[in-house]
């Protein structure tokens, strides 16, 4: 007649992380990451990124939000802020940061400056930071 033993309290904890991370690596102490297992999780961070940047892109294609043209002409490179498919960065014109920019608003918002709005406010921005420039 088999018996069933009453699982101990570490093989119950055991059984459990063995279902939560059914693969487990190299035994390391609570906290720390194997190398590979660091490499995966920046792999999978680094892909989702490269995703948002694409969807971003492509969400622009053939109809550009009249905020990203404006921060492209006046030379402050807008790109994909990656960690949505709809943000997007740029320089803020004082160079030293990143200002956001949101294509669905047609809105900038850099809170290094504490300054938002439209393509006019954006223009206005850039502008005053060049009559600055020309000061010094
Ligand atoms: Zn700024």
């Amino acid at each position: 007649m088999a018996t069933r033993l009453k699982p101990s309290r570490s093989r119950l904890t055991t059984n459990l992380a063995n279902r939560l991370w059914p693969t487990p690596t190299t035994a390391y102490l609570p906290g720390l990451l194997a190398s590979a297992e660091l490499s995966d999780i920046v792999r999978a961070v680094t892909e989702e990124l490269e995703r948002n940047a694409l969807a971003a892109e492509a969400a622009q294609r053939g109809h550009e939000a009249s905020i990203l043209k404006l921060a492209r002409e006046l030379g402050l490179n807008p790109r994909p802020a990656g960690h949505n498919d709809s943000a997007w960065i740029a320089d803020c014109p004082r160079r030293s940061h990143t200002l956001m920019l949101s294509p669905s608003l047609n809105e900038l918002g850099c809170g290094y400056c504490r300054r938002k709005g439209g393509p006019a406010e954006l223009e206005a921005f850039a502008d005053h930071v060049k009559s600055l420039r020309r000061k010094v």
